[in-house]
């Protein structure tokens, strides 16, 4: 745990967030800023800067942040979403550990 890092801090339970999910390893909450009816972000517990700094030994970090996504939306019964996952600043990452968007919640097109 990075002590100035504020997703360790949620993870760690000392910093506070709308949790919905704590796993072993992730820690799934609410996105303070949401950008669609349903925000959330998948994260890891272990201090991972991003994508860019992923260690071998931590890819099945992505797996599982995956696989519990889908859990979430089935969970919350969302029929599509999207996840992804800023990396570097210049891809848009303003939190400098690793995490996975998960958004939906919007209405399904009509036909
Ligand atoms: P990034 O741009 O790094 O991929 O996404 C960071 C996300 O974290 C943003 O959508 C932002 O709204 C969210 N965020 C930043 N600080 C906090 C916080 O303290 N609590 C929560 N719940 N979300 C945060
Ligand atoms: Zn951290």
């Amino acid at each position: 745990m990075e002590t100035s890092c504020i997703f360790c801090g949620i993870a760690f339970g000392k910093i506070p967030a709308e949790i919905v999910k704590d796993s072993g390893a992730l820690v799934v909450f609410k996105d303070i800023k949401p950008k669609a009816p349903v925000h959330l972000l998948i994260v890891p517990k272990k201090h991972v800067e991003s994508v860019a700094e992923l260690a071998e030994e931590d890819r099945g970090l992505i797996s599982d942040m995956v696989y519990m996504a889908k859990g979430i939306a089935s969970d919350q019964g969302l029929p599509g979403y999207q996840l992804s996952i800023n990396v570097g600043r210049a891809g848009g990452q303003m939190v400098n550990h690793l995490h996975m968007h998960l958004l939906g919640g919007w209405e399904e097109p009509g036909n």
